[in-house]
């Protein structure tokens, strides 16, 4: 074993979240023992990312997962952006034109819960995976070569020592707050509305392909395809609230309703299967690390879910720092490798995935006439060009925010 390994070191992971469940079984892999503490009795089944894109399939391939998710989910080789005033579309990006770069040419439709229960039920609580669910962790305290965690249990309260914690508990992170890293940036004045329906939508426009995105200066749209729990799957529409608009009115039936029919008219009511209000932020940690403590996914930054970026990064963040606290553990570098992942990730968050979900929301919403023509024109013309539709794809599939994020040091 070299100088300065450690054989019996146990890491710990705040959250069963995908991030949590990946950096988990991506460090098992590496031989580290981990611990997953996930507060929710089971793995908590939440309608929120639906995208992997093929940066982040490529990741999941190394850890056997993408060859069992992909005949489970629903290949997405293309995407549209709509103008909702005029019905047309403005452009498609076609994932075949990158058949000879991307090792998967397609995003998968395929719900974040379901991948984080298979990895659970597949991994866990086998060759030292240990995953405890109904576990919340209250606090940390952090000392010069352990960290103490209090947790939450069923049986009362429980304390693990682990030699490092990784923070995957989501945007209201405890570990973020116990270990008083700031969380910079700004939550967007209006709130969002989620509606997934089992009707066909395809079957009213046949302009739609399984992900939409659709400009109206007042009132954008997103519209996704997954499979849900039923054989025809689920049509799943973001919209925002209006600003004057509270949570309570917008979940009326009726307002549901009148959502769904103004933007698709149809005879009849809309059947739904979920349908929910929420907050959006645009926040990055000041640090994803602080001493043995380290922050991934969500618990280090929030975006808006336009381009379906969060989970993605975050897994990204995940393998990028299972890779480093392996080498760190194993003996193979000095932990200022792990500074090194906080800068390489951080530089991802700030520069790709913010300033791109920033702009996507600036381009679904723009009023201006003239601005929205011209934000048209650009996207016509960058989609008909296959180069530089090519470097659009590249850049919207996270390769861009992997390989500037590698260069830095
Ligand atoms: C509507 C919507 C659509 C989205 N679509 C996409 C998409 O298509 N693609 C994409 O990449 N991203 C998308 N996102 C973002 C994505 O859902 C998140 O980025 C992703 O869930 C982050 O994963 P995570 O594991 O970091 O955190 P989470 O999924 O939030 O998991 C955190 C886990 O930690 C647990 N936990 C919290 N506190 C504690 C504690 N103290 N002790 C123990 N356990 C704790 C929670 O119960 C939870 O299980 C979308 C988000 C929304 C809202």
């Amino acid at each position: 074993m070299p100088a300065g390994s450690k054989a019996n070191a146990r890491v710990a992971i705040v959250g069963a979240g995908p991030v949590g469940m990946v950096c988990a079984l991506a460090l098992n892999r590496r031989g580290i023992a981990v611990t997953v503490f996930e507060q929710e009795p089971f793995p908590p089944v939440e309608q929120r990312a639906a995208t992997t894109h093929p940066s982040t399939l490529e990741m999941l391939e190394e850890l056997g997962v993408t060859q069992k998710i992909v005949p489970l989910g629903m290949v997405s080789t293309a995407y549209r952006f709509h103008d909702r005033v005029t019905n047309t579309v403005v452009a498609e990006f076609n994932l075949d034109l990158m058949k000879d770069e991307f090792r998967f040419p397609f995003a998968l439709q395929y719900e974040q819960y379901k991948m984080t229960a298979s990895i659970a039920a597949e991994y866990a609580n086998a060759g030292d995976f240990d995953v405890r669910f109904s576990h919340g962790v209250t606090a940390l305290t952090q000392h010069a070569d352990h960290v103490d965690l209090d947790i939450a249990t069923p049986e009362g309260p429980d304390k693990l020592r682990a030699d490092y914690v990784i923070g995957c508990d989501g945007g209201r992170s405890t570990v973020r707050k116990h270990s008083e890293i700031e969380f910079e940036g700004f939550t967007y004045p209006e709130q969002f509305i989620k509606i997934a329906t089992p009707f066909d939508v395809a079957t009213l426009n046949p302009n739609l392909v399984l992900r939409n995105y659709f400009s109206d200066p007042n009132e954008w749209c997103n519209l996704f395809k997954v499979r849900g729990e039923e054989p025809g799957g689920l049509w799943r529409a973001i919209f925002p609230l209006q600003a004057d608009e509270t949570e309570e009115s917008a979940l009326d039936p009726d307002n549901i309703e009148q959502r769904m029919q103004k933007f698709f008219p149809k005879p009849g009511r809309y059947e739904t299967r979920y349908v929910n209000v929420y907050g959006v932020h645009q926040r990055v940690a000041g640090t994803f690390r602080k001493g043995r403590v380290l922050l991934a996914g969500d618990s280090a930054h929030l975006n808006n879910p336009i381009g379906g970026m969060g989970m993605n990064g975050g897994i990204h963040d995940g393998i990028n720092l299972a890779d480093k606290l392996a080498r760190v553990i194993h003996g193979e570098a000095g932990d200022d490798l792990l500074d090194l992942y906080s800068r390489q990730r951080r530089h991802a968050a700030v520069k790709y995935v913010q300033a791109q979900t920033i702009a996507n929301k600036r381009l679904m919403e723009e009023r201006d006439p003239a601005i929205r023509q011209a934000n048209f024109d650009q996207l016509r013309r960058t989609a008909d060009n296959p180069e530089t539709a090519r470097s659009y794809m590249r850049r919207a599939a996270l390769f861009d925010s992997l390989r500037d994020a590698a260069a830095v040091t």
